[in-house]
């Protein structure tokens, strides 16, 4: 758990925890020898993966941006997001939104908790706020389990809201559509006293994505969009000298973007 000030309210980094994974699915476009000059591997070729998700301490309102892993822990590894919010001081049920930059497991499957044989929502007042071209998309044929345990009860719930489109939701915190690695992906703007951060989702996955825009992950549900979704986004976060929240990259994740002659290089803050 780390606080960064932003202007007059406070985003808090939450740690949902570190595990190894197979480095080649972040540069799935990328001849093998290419990325291996970048990144050092272990013996198995992976390398640690970051999880930072984030609270927002707005002036009027608690604002969780995705919730982790939830009960799916790898081991221990992950699912430590509700620790890490525990620790912040606030209260679980003054939550009063949740966003969900997208839809992948590693974002929502803290949205639902198993105790005591049921599954309840681990913010039990907040609205959970995801694109519909999401919920669409992984609502559709042959979807996996986790639209179903963490999205379609909370609708069920009366608790999903589900967005079209640029949003503004408070005075503080705007959504914007950044498609790519999926269909309805989000960033999140949020913005107080003339500063900026955007929390990224996983338009990027890795640092050596700001430096390479059009290397993308295995992942990404339309890999044609996500460099051109990369090169307004990036253009923009430098413009407004955003700081950013890069969810996958080690943690606490948070840095800026430089442009340099060759493109654009993450600045990561310690
Ligand atoms: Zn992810």
């Amino acid at each position: 758990m780390q606080k960064f000030p932003l202007g007059r309210i406070g985003l808090i980094v939450l740690d949902d925890g570190t595990w190894r994974f197979p480095a080649h699915f972040f540069f799935d476009n990328v001849p093998e020898a290419e990325w291996r000059a970048h990144v050092a591997t272990d013996a198995e070729g992976k390398i640690p993966v970051g999880h930072n998700y984030a609270l927002v301490e707005a002036e009027n309102a608690l604002v969780v941006i995705d919730t982790g892993y939830g009960d799916d822990t790898h081991g221990g590894k992950t699912g430590h997001l509700l620790e890490e919010f525990d620790r912040t001081g606030h209260r679980r049920e003054d939550v009063g939104m949740v966003i969900l930059t997208h839809g992948h497991g590693d974002h929502i499957k803290g949205n639902m908790l198993m105790r005591d044989g049921i599954r309840r929502p681990a913010f039990p007042r907040a609205r959970y706020h995801l694109a519909r071209a999401d919920w669409e998309w992984f609502g559709g044929p042959g979807h996996v389990p986790e639209f179903d345990e963490q999205l379609a009860t909370l609708e069920q719930l009366g608790m999903m809201v589900l967005d079209d489109g640029a949003l503004r939701l408070t005075p503080e915190i705007s959504l914007l559509p950044t498609p790519g690695h999926t269909p309805g992906h989000t960033t999140v703007v949020i913005e107080s006293d003339g500063q900026t951060a955007f929390f990224l989702g996983d338009v990027c996955h890795h640092p050596l994505h700001f430096s390479h825009p059009d290397w993308v992950s295995a992942f990404d549900t339309h890999p044609g969009t996500t460099p051109r979704t990369r090169a307004w986004l990036f253009n923009l976060a430098v413009a407004r000298d955003a700081l950013l929240v890069c969810p996958h990259a080690p943690s606490p994740g948070v840095g800026r973007l430089r442009k340099t002659a060759e493109g654009f290089s993450w600045q990561p803050l310690q």
